[in-house]
């Protein structure tokens, strides 16, 4: 069960600001469509990932691995800078895990100073109950990312209660339930990989949750004694804290900043009398009386590293080919010939539309003009998003191909009939006998075999 005493004070109250926004948000987000298309999604079964208006193919994961460089950036900046502001601000760990425990403590009577000495069974039940409640409906919208939530309820409207979509829904919220109500911040402290290598990021001018050392020691045993530092030893700040550590040995791997130290020392200084701050959000150069830079190389270069991966995603999407196309020659059979003579080469068009608008695309060849391109279905229709594969032949006549043993080049291209000039090449080769007569007596002699 919770061990951590709950606590009151200026960043508990922006962090339960913050909390509500983030929750609003990833609520939010899995619902919103734009045109019918969601505003994220990540539909691994329909190899499709909406990111943002941003609809991107597998064959375009190098999108997906800017994010990530991106984010990842983005975490090394801002932990160079300021510290474990994403743990203790925006983790999802430490937002629902924050959730849950309040829920907890509604339930189970928990006053300022901690949980009531005897908790009644049935307390105990509901609080497990509620959290598992809750876990539904958290698990839901996470899952909500990776399968649509509108398709997770439908399939529970419609009793599919075996259907794969229940199965996700299901497993979130399990998975939900296991790690915020049950495991806590014990994942922080032991399995989280960020907190492995944080040490790396941070240095003394990062501003960090610590203790004023100089200002704290020697501890007064009481707080009428006049001697000592401004620490009275209470032990607010370690019954506060979620991760059961003491701040004031220094900086330890396992603080994730949650900040509740802070507001629970400023209350017990408030109390006797002096200064707050004693724990506060500060540089350990501010410590030893240095000022605290906020340039350094590694910023900067977090900072520089970042931009750039910015602008290269928008140099990315600005250069992005809204159609893709794959030319795919027939390889069961090299060649055929049709019934007035002509040589013939079938191929297979994969085409892939990257907007969110239908289009219409007219398929045709550069090529010299005794080639003639002949499709089932041409100018041909693109669903938004949508793949469509398009058989096509062409045809030539014999003594004209027989120039080239490697194949005649030619290039297919797809031109936009709404937009004409909007066009997408691929390059592909025309296969033909050597010569017309070694063909003819190939044949013959298998028609005589
Ligand atoms: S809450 Fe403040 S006064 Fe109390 S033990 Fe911690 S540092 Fe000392
Ligand atoms: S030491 Fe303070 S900031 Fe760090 S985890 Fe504990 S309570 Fe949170």
């Amino acid at each position: 069960m919770l061990s951590a005493r709950p606590v009151e004070g200026r960043f508990r109250r922006l962090r339960s600001i913050a909390n509500t926004i983030l929750i609003a948000i990833l609520f939010v987000v899995p619902w919103v469509r734009i045109r019918g298309e969601p505003l994220v999604l990540l539909d691994i079964p329909h190899r499709k990932f909406h990111v943002f208006g941003l609809v991107i193919f597998p064959q375009e994961l190098f999108f997906l691995w800017l994010i990530l460089a991106g984010l990842t950036l983005a975490l090394f900046f801002f932990t160079a800078l300021a510290g474990r502001l994403w743990c203790g601000w925006a983790c999802p760990q430490t937002v629902f895990t924050d959730v849950y425990a309040a829920i907890a403590r509604r339930i189970q009577g928990w006053t300022r100073t901690g949980p009531p000495r005897h908790v009644a069974l049935w307390r105990r039940v509901a609080t497990h109950v509620a959290w598992i409640a809750v876990s539904g409906i958290v698990g839901l919208h996470l899952v909500g990312y990776f399968r649509s939530p509108y398709e997770l309820i439908g399939a529970l409207r419609h009793g599919d209660l075996a259907g794969a979509s229940m199965g996700f829904w299901i497993a979130g919220a399990a998975l939900c339930y296991l790690d915020f109500a049950l495991v806590r911040q014990t994942f922080c402290k032991y399995l989280c990989p960020y907190a492995r290598f944080q040490s790396v990021l941070l240095d003394s001018d990062s501003l960090v949750v610590a203790y004023d050392l100089e200002r704290g020691e020697p501890r007064r045993k009481k707080r009428a004694e006049r001697k000592g530092g401004d620490c009275v030893d209470c032990g607010l700040c370690v019954a506060v804290c979620p991760t059961d550590i003491d701040i004031r040995k220094g900086m330890q791997m396992e603080c994730i900043g949650c900040t509740q130290c802070i507001d629970a020392c400023d209350g017990v200084m408030n109390r006797i009398g002096r200064p707050l701050g004693l724990i506060g959000y500060r540089s350990l150069a501010s410590l030893e009386g240095r000022r605290t830079r906020l340039l350094r190389p590694r910023v900067v270069i977090y900072g520089v590293l970042l931009v750039a991966s910015v602008l290269g995603f928008g140099a990315a999407i600005v250069a992005r080919e809204p159609l893709s196309l794959e030319v795919e020659r027939n390889r069961t059979s090299l060649y055929q010939r049709s019934a007035d003579g002509r040589i013939g080469n079938a191929y297979t068009l994969h085409v892939q539309n990257r907007e969110r608008q239908d289009h219409v695309y007219r398929i045709g060849i550069d090529a010299p003009a005794r080639f003639q391109l002949v499709a089932g279905v041409n100018p041909l229709p693109i669903p938004a998003t949508g793949d469509v594969t398009a058989s096509v032949f062409v045809l030539a006549q014999p003594d004209a191909t027989a120039e080239d043993e490697d194949g005649t080049p030619i290039r297919f291209h797809l031109e936009n009939v709404e937009r004409p000039g909007r066009k997408i090449a691929r390059d592909s080769t025309f296969l033909a006998p050597a010569h017309e007569t070694d063909a003819t007596h190939h044949e013959e002699d298998r028609d005589a075999d």
